[in-house]
């Protein structure tokens, strides 16, 4: 009888990982057509200096508009895409777009701000750097409207030629920040080496922040290894005035989070340049 239901189970997991699969065939089927037809898109969310209280940037965030499904969030897609390969072609996507909507804003005489891009590892090859001056050379865009961020996971393998590919980059004048900073695997004698401008500050220490004296420690460490390695800081995820009073009083840089905006839409963010939203509303 245990021998009838075994077999039962083993019908009943194929089955499952058969439409684990097809799911995942439909996903990267779509993803492929969602390339072509303009189906991506992107928000952007105000990354806010504490100095001056102003805007001074944004982090460009894809979403794909399913016909069928409605809004998709990366988060479905991305790690995908990522074991597909198509991440190089979505991070292609996305690059041409943030710098096509630079070049809008900068031709609208909107004041000049950093747009933030997210590469993922599999697109941080020896092409980047090229692909990058191209792109900004096609849409007139000076390097300092651009941002890439990248995530620990990309500096794991192969150290130096990572480096020499960040180097490459910063040397075109484009800044590198280390997105979820704190979460990954690096260890801190890489960090010295690595050519970055901002450490980012994950949201999972964000949010701890004040209640939790752990996440506060990690949070205030972060920062003052920002300071002494003469990077900025920025802490991501701050959604309440109770946050953004610790980071303050600790020294970080910059701020980004739902307690100022969500990602936005392109008409939204750019009335928000328009109106010069501030930190005290
Ligand atoms: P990330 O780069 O760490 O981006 C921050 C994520 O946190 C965004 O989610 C943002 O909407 C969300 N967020 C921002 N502020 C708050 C807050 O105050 N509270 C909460 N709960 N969440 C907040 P999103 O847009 O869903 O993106 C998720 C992840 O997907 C990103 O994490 C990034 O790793 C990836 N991703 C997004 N766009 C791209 C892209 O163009 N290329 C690549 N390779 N990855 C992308
Ligand atoms: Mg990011
Ligand atoms: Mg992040
Ligand atoms: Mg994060």
């Amino acid at each position: 009888q245990s021998g009838h239901s075994e077999e039962e189970n083993v019908t009943f997991y194929s089955q499952d990982m058969n439409q684990g699969m097809q799911e995942r065939m439909r996903l990267e089927t779509g993803l492929r057509h969602a390339l072509g037809h303009g189906q991506l898109l992107l928000h952007y969310q105000p990354k806010f200096a504490l100095a001056s209280g102003r805007i001074i940037g944004a982090e460009a965030l894809v979403r794909w508009h399913h016909p069928e499904r409605g809004m998709i969030p990366p988060a479905e897609f991305i790690p995908l895409a990522e074991a597909t390969g198509l991440v190089v072609q979505v991070g292609e996507w996305v690059l041409e777009a943030a710098c096509a909507q630079a070049q809008s804003w900068k031709q609208a005489g909107l004041p000049p701000i950093r747009l933030a891009v997210n590469v993922s590892a599999r697109e941080f090859t020896s092409a980047l750097p090229g692909r990058v001056s191209e792109t900004l050379a096609r849409y007139g865009l000076e390097p300092s409207w651009l941002e890439l961020e990248i995530t620990e996971s990309t500096l794991m393998h192969n150290i130096d030629r990572v480096i020499g590919i960040m180097d490459r980059i910063t040397a075109l004048g484009v800044a590198l920040s280390l997105d979820d900073f704190g979460t990954g695997y690096s260890s801190l004698s890489y960090l010295k080496r690595f050519p970055i401008d901002t450490l980012k500050i994950d949201r999972s220490f964000t949010t701890g922040i004040p209640s939790d004296s752990n996440d506060c420690a990690i949070a205030s460490t972060i920062i003052s290894i920002a300071q002494q390695l003469k990077h900025k800081v920025i802490a991501e995820g701050v959604e309440t005035v109770e946050q953004l009073a610790f980071l303050k009083s600790s020294g970080c840089d910059e701020v980004q989070g739902y307690l100022f905006s969500r990602p936005l839409p392109a008409a939204e963010f750019e009335r928000a340049l328009r109106e010069n939203w501030g930190l005290d509303g």
